[in-house]
């Protein structure tokens, strides 16, 4: 029900927890984080309240500069451990938060176990790693990721905000809005997401609140910010003015 990203030079795993507790306020049964750090993917989940999750994570000392974290309020699957975000694709290479409802997950989750993907939760949310999957390049590519997630959400149905990373795209986050609210903060060489400005408003008053079937691109230099066909927008953030 919280969505949180971290990239910048400050360790991602502590902006994440003190990010998720800002959004607590909305409800939820259980939480997790994912970071990337020297190529490898991390994720950390725990059932229950967030410090069943911090307690796990300040145990495992992760040094990692980007990461994603979640609140998750269970609507498809049970509040459990192996449901609760982020998920990740069968290669363990991408990790995904969303809000929301994917509706047309079940036909989704057929056709992706058909072409062998493997599946560990019963959530709706993990056909979107393994769509996002399936269009990655097989080596690399500058836009790989960000044209990987722009045709995955365009097969998605449903009310939904995902932030997306991957070890092999390591200087990037990638968010998606539809009918799902996601604020994206800016920083001095650091950048956040969030569903919800309390979870921003601690680093920064310069936020930027995406659009629905608008996609950005968060790297260490800057935000990118385009539509679900890929058509770069200019925006530019806001500052808000808000004593918390
Ligand atoms: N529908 C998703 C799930 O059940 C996301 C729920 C949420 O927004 O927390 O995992």
């Amino acid at each position: 029900c919280g969505i949180v990203g971290y990239i910048g030079p400050q360790r991602a795993a502590e902006v994440l927890l003190q990010g998720l507790q800002k959004l607590e306020y909305r409800g939820y049964d259980s939480a997790g984080i994912a970071t990337l750090s020297e190529g490898e993917l991390l994720c950390v989940r725990a059932k229950g309240k967030l410090h069943n999750l911090a307690e796990k994570v300040q145990q495992l000392e992760i040094l990692a500069h980007v990461g994603i974290g979640h609140t998750r309020w269970a609507t498809h699957g049970k509040p459990e451990e192996h449901n609760a975000h982020p998920h990740r694709d069968s290669r363990d290479r991408l990790a995904v938060v969303q809000n929301g409802i994917i509706e047309n997950y079940r036909e989704l989750r057929q056709q992706l176990q058909e072409r062998g993907h493997l599946f560990r939760s019963e959530t709706d949310t993990e056909v979107i790693p393994h769509l996002i999957s399936e269009y990655l390049p097989a080596t690399p590519q500058p836009n790989g990721l960000l044209e990987a997630v722009q045709k995955a959400v365009q097969e998605l149905e449903g009310a939904f905000a995902i932030a997306v990373i991957c070890a092999d795209y390591p200087d990037e986050l990638i968010v998606a809005r539809q009918q799902a609210p996601l604020v994206i903060g800016f920083g001095q060489g650091e950048f956040f997401c969030a569903s919800d400005t309390p979870a921003i408003i601690p680093y920064t008053r310069a936020v930027l609140p995406l659009e629905n079937g608008e996609l950005a691109r968060l790297t260490p230099t800057g935000v990118e910010v385009y539509d679900f066909a890929g058509q770069r927008l200019r925006k530019t953030p806001r500052t808000l003015n808000w004593n918390p």
